[in-house]
């Protein structure tokens, strides 16, 4: 249920309401947005509360029920786009953010080289995985602390933020030092205790939909972080199991307007996971930007035939320059930037 206030409505009238949700047993969220204060009234039985008590409540101008399965994802919950800050980069905003990297880190003069490219070219966010989720055990399975050290040694040297996927809550604590943004994997999409703990961390994630997953599970998904109090949720689309195999993944593209039409959350593009192949990744990044995707996650190698992960889906040096070129005159035909 979505307790909205009138405008300027004293503190007090919010935590009558806050009061009488909690006599009720239901649990709250505040949204304090410009100029109202919208109550969120959560539980698994809220449906038997009647809306008059809280519609009788001084300073309550509507009560909604909220029919969808997600609630504080929901833009009912909060009409505002959310912005989520990440060092001095904003997703959400005009300017479109390009992060880039290797899939993952593999050595230092790998990743420093791969970093300065990828800025120079105007990514603003710098990605690396340090802990891979392989489809094997016996591939590589990412450096562990040693790569995040790499990764933090280019944060400071570049001030650029940087990105690495959690896939343990156990390794939370070693990775909050070394990484601004934690990446939330499309195998661990539905993950909840590692959606809970990411949450109570407050720091700014990427929420990756599952690879089977539907749009409304991946936004039920997004409510565990925001229930824990960590409103700083990016989704990001990264390509969905279908019959078609011709991709790795099949890029669902509507998904960018479906988020943006239900959810206040901004939503980025993986082109690199869903092509599965460079030559395609290209054609993935522009139809991101042409559908109002707010950011995109792209993978680039100095030498990808030697990657050490996903070398077919990354991208050369000399390629990412060239599609940067094209986003960028693409993002103003759009009245973006990048
Ligand atoms: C990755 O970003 O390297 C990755 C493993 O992505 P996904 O979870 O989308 O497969
Ligand atoms: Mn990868």
């Amino acid at each position: 249920m979505i307790v909205e206030m009138r405008r300027g409505a004293p503190p007090e009238q919010v935590d009558a309401v806050v009061n009488r949700a909690t006599g009720f047993g239901f649990q709250t969220q505040l949204n304090r947005g410009t100029d109202k204060v919208v109550v969120a009234i959560l539980g698994s039985d809220t449906g038997r509360c009647p809306t008059e008590a809280f519609a009788v409540l001084p300073g309550v101008e509507t009560v909604t029920r909220i029919m969808r399965p997600y609630k504080l994802a929901a833009r009912e919950f909060k009409p505002e786009p959310t912005l989520v800050s990440m060092g001095d980069v904003v997703v959400g905003g005009p300017r479109i953010v390009v992060m880039a990297g290797p899939c993952s880190v593999e050595n230092p003069d790998l990743l420093m080289s791969t970093a300065r490219h990828v800025t120079s070219c105007g990514a603003r966010v710098l990605r690396g995985g340090a802990y891979k989720p392989r489809s094997s055990p016996f591939s590589f399975q990412g450096l562990g602390v040693s790569g995040l050290q790499i990764l933090g040694q280019a944060r400071s040297e570049l001030s650029v933020p940087v990105i690495s996927e959690v896939t343990d809550p156990h390794l939370l604590d070693g990775m909050l030092d070394y990484v601004d943004v934690l990446q939330i994997g499309a195998r661990n999409m539905q993950n909840y205790a590692l959606l809970r703990a990411v949450g109570e961390t407050g720091r700014a994630c990427i929420l990756k939909r599952g690879l089977a997953a539907t749009v409304t599970e991946w936004l039920q998904a997004a409510d565990y972080i925001l229930a824990a109090g960590n409103p700083n949720v990016v989704l990001c689309e990264r390509g969905i199991r279908t019959f078609e195999d011709s991709t790795r993944f099949t890029l669902d593209i509507s998904a960018v307007g479906v988020v943006k039409r239900f959810s206040h959350l901004p939503i980025i593009v993986d082109p690199s996971h869903a092509a599965g192949h460079y030559a395609l990744v290209p054609t993935l990044a522009r139809a991101a930007v042409a559908a109002g995707a707010d950011g995109l996650l792209i993978e680039v190698h100095p030498d990808p035939t030697n990657a050490l992960s996903d070398g077919l889906q990354s991208l050369t040096f000399s390629d990412f320059q060239r599609l940067m070129a094209e986003l960028r005159a693409l993002a103003e035909a759009m009245g973006r930037s990048i």
